[in-house]
């Protein structure tokens, strides 16, 4: 038996990647296994902090006195052997601690101040049920309360699998529990006593009958069977005293997504989507790691080709984990996984309650749920024994992580198709310039649905030069064929779906004549409005320049900053439209847990005319009546500081647009712009992504950016902006000593919000084709900042970041 436990405590001001070791006492000899959670003292003092086992052993080079593990907070672990490798491969790659990341990976709950119950999960004998719970269940569990007899009887019944132990965050309701049923007695039994009672008692017949079909030990609702045996709560209550059946209070799960789903058939695939799923099937059958692109246009049928793939993983007995970029967004796409696979999906995601998330975890640790649908952190599900792995709309910044562990789900999602021998379905219409890069090298079988379902089209769209609009109208948000096309539609009684793109709003200027926006002369990247200085920066190099009041280009004076709200133009809306109904979805309307929901079924209901929104309405809605998808401003995003900046607008274009037309009424698109010559513009408007990804590749090859190169930040904050200034030009000084000469380093330079909740942001970006000692050199940064971060410094380093501002 081991001795000694690794500990990785959780000291936020002392971190570190090294466990401790501490002596395991002989009252819990039998209870500590990797992977779980304890409680240990810490420093000097009777600090106690909590920390997670990583390992066992019988030895250890410290030659003091250990000290001793004070109490073991699961009785399982919390982490299973590939969630703990995860966890380690994530620190090395993310420049996190270890303990941060094992943080990441657990639901909410298990972060919380919690107590622990312990319940049995079958019935138990009436010998175990008095001596374990002699008050009944559930009971609280506290290793530290009971005796070492009880705790080990009870880890008996644990690893035989009749009992467990939950957690419940204080204070907090707990887990819904009702009654439920089992038959107390064999069928055959059973049997012969409803031959009896027939006559005399047809409804406790009735009931006799109803039990015999029950699955012995998997107790029933007694609401249920109240239902489904048409008899009354007398009646179950006459039997129980009978000794025919046994109540005993079992657990509810909370339901996350109410609504019941229509179940659903798998359709019969076109001859694009057969291919795409008879090429996953071979990679399931053959547990290969192949990793696929199902690069598919919007409205090609992708969803279709996922469920049909996780079908086949499920068939061999695996399991499924589907990721979706943010679950609000995408109620549709989980009620359609719901309506296939049914009772065995589990959905993970923030807006959960913390219980919620629990039982869903809880629902994928035991096996209960084999399909997992979630956002960016259900990548951490602990499903065991995947076949499949979907990453839906993979082009998302939302998959990667904006805080310490600054990971992509993506990186992670193969990580464990790795492990799991099973293939990696990456899908979207506009896949990243990573990915599809990687699909050209042959990293991925690249799967192409280049046709909708049924040969419908894909819509027109027509490009609205805003510079000739504003020309020949007073400066309005909608444009006069915008204006006529809206119209048609709310003749027809058809819907239409607007988008107001707020991404990059009102930090940059445009001439609202020519189009013209202020670009860095050393990196070809947008300079941002600086209100606080009253200048234009580049976020790369540091170049610095006045704000203009008339046009480099075309010396207008319509130069000015950009932007308008989403309220405003919902007015401007009505005022056009009186008698259209308006819905309007933007982060104002949203706010509300399930609002974004209510706000779709509405629209789906077509209980308004018009859906106005933000970024939120781009992705993922299938609506038959929508004929007409308008883009209000289609440049903001291209005038920001950032070199993807085109591939975001290219991607939120022809996202929106495939929301036009799905059904069998035809559709037809409006993007209003300034810059309709822009390649991203034109090529949305041809809807042709491959000429995009070519015409792109070359723009990052000329800029040497990725995918030709990786890139990693390094951002330090403090309220005192020299502070912040310094530590990070110590930081590139250290890197220039530390790096080879092909290394390019931009900066250090303030961020585009320098100051935010009170402090002072300074950034570097590296970008480097090999370098071999970037690992140590920010290693050594990472463990030298830990000092200062006692003093309010903090640094960040985001390898391969998604946001450049
Ligand atoms: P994507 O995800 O590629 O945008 P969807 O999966 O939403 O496309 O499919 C668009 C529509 O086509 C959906 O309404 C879907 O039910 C329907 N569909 C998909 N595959 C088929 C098929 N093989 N036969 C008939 N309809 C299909
Ligand atoms: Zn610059
Ligand atoms: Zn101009």
């Amino acid at each position: 038996m081991a001795q000694i436990g690794q500990v990785l405590v959780d000291v936020p001001t002392m971190q570190t990647n090294d466990p401790y070791s501490y002596a395991i006492p002989a009252e819990l000899e039998h209870q500590v296994e990797v992977g779980m959670r304890v409680t240990v003292p810490f420093g000097r003092g009777k600090r106690v902090v909590s920390g997670v086992v990583v390992g066992l052993s019988d030895v250890t080079n410290f030659d003091g006195q250990l000290k001793s593990i004070q109490s073991v907070l699961d009785l399982a672990p919390v982490l299973n052997t590939e969630l703990q490798q995860l966890a380690d491969w994530l620190a090395d790659t993310t420049y996190a601690f270890r303990i941060t990341c094992i943080q990441t990976m657990l639901p909410n709950l298990l972060k919380a101040q919690t107590e622990r119950f312990i319940q049995p999960t079958t019935p138990l004998t009436a010998t175990e049920m008095a001596t374990y719970f002699p008050d009944g269940a559930p009971r609280e569990f506290d290793a530290a309360k009971l005796d070492d007899q009880t705790v080990s009887g009870l880890l008996k019944l644990q690893r035989a699998g009749k009992v467990e132990v939950v957690y419940q965050v204080k204070d907090r309701a707990a887990a819904k529990t009702t009654t439920g049923i089992t038959p107390a007695l064999p069928v055959s039994k059973l049997q012969e006593i409803q031959v009896t009672v027939a006559k005399k008692a047809p409804k406790q017949a009735d009931l006799l009958a109803y039990l015999q079909t029950m699955t012995p030990d998997t107790p029933v609702a007694q609401s249920q069977i109240v239902h489904r045996a048409g008899v009354s709560a007398a009646v179950i209550n006459t039997a129980a005293d009978k000794g025919w059946l046994t109540k005993q209070q079992i657990e509810v799960y909370r339901d996350p997504f109410h609504q019941p789903v229509k179940p659903t058939q798998p359709l019969k695939l076109n001859a694009e989507q057969q291919v795409a799923v008879d090429q996953i099937t071979t990679a399931i059958d053959q547990q290969k790691v192949q990793n696929f692109l199902v690069e598919g246009v919007t409205g090609s049928g992708k969803t279709e080709v996922y469920l049909q793939s996780i079908a086949v993983a499920l068939n061999q007995g695996r399991t499924a984990l589907m990721l979706v970029p943010e679950i609000a967004l995408t109620p549709q796409m989980v009620n359609r996984v719901k309506a296939r696979f049914g009772q065995r999906v589990a959905v993970l995601h923030s807006g959960l309650s913390k219980g919620e998330q629990y039982d869903e975890w809880r629902r994928i640790d035991s096996g209960e749920a084999t399909v997992v649908v979630g956002a960016r952190s259900a990548v951490f599900a602990p499903v065991k024994n995947l076949g499949i792995i979907i990453m839906d709309e993979e082009h998302e910044s939302s998959y990667k992580q904006d805080e310490n562990p600054r990971y992509h789900a993506r990186d992670v999602a193969l990580w464990r198709g790795q492990y799991n021998q099973c293939p990696v379905v990456l899908g979207s219409a506009t896949p990243s310039l990573e990915t599809r890069a990687r699909a050209a090298k042959g990293l991925y079988t690249r799967l192409v649905l280049a046709k909708r379902v049924n040969d419908r089209p894909l819509p027109p769209v027509h490009i609205v030069d805003m510079r000739e609009e504003v020309k020949q109208r007073s400066e309005g948000d909608f444009s006069q064929p915008l204006l006529t096309a809206i119209q048609t539609r709310l003749d027809r009684h058809e819907q239409i779906v607007l988008l107001l793109n707020r991404r990059g709003f009102s930090s940059f200027v445009m001439c609202r004549d020519c189009g013209f926006v202020l670009k860095c002369p050393n990196c070809d990247i947008s300079l941002t409005l600086h209100m606080d200085t009253h200048t234009m920066k580049c976020h790369y190099c540091g170049h610095e320049e006045a704000i203009p009041h008339v046009c480099p280009n075309c010396h207008s004076r319509k130069i000015r900053y950009y932007g308008t709200g989403t309220q405003k133009v919902e007015q401007a809306l009505q005022r056009e439209f009186p008698s259209a109904n308006i819905l309007r979805m933007d982060v104002d309307s949203t706010r509300r847990k399930g609002a974004h929901e209510r706000i779709l079924q509405k629209f789906g209901k077509h209980e308004a005319d018009i859906l106005l929104g933000t970024q939120m309405i781009a992705k993922g809605l299938d609506f038959p009546n929508v004929t007409l998808v308008g883009v209000l401003n289609a440049d903001t995003a291209l005038g920001l500081p950032d070199f993807r900046a085109s591939e975001r607008t290219f991607q939120l274009l022809t996202q929106v647009s495939g929301r036009a037309g799905r059904a069998s009424k035809p559709g037809e698109v409006f993007i209003q712009t300034f810059n309709p010559d822009h390649y991203a513009i034109q090529l949305a408007q041809q809807q042709d992504y491959e000429r995009f990804f070519v015409t792109e590749m070359h723009m990052r090859h000329q800029g040497s950016y990725p995918p030709y190169y990786f890139a990693v930040q390094l951002t330090a904050s403090h309220e005192e902006e020299a502070v912040a200034a310094k530590a990070m030009f110590q930081i590139v000084a250290a890197l220039k000593k530390g790096l080879s000469p092909d290394a390019i380093i931009l900066g250090p330079t303030p961020k585009a919000i320098a100051r935010v909740k009170r402090k002072y942001y300074y950034q570097v970006v590296i970008k480097y084709k090999q370098e071999p000692q970037l690992k140590p050199v920010l290693e050594q940064i990472r463990q030298a900042a830990q000092v200062p971060a006692r003093h309010g410094l903090s640094v960040t380093i985001d390898s391969e970041p998604m946001n450049f501002m």
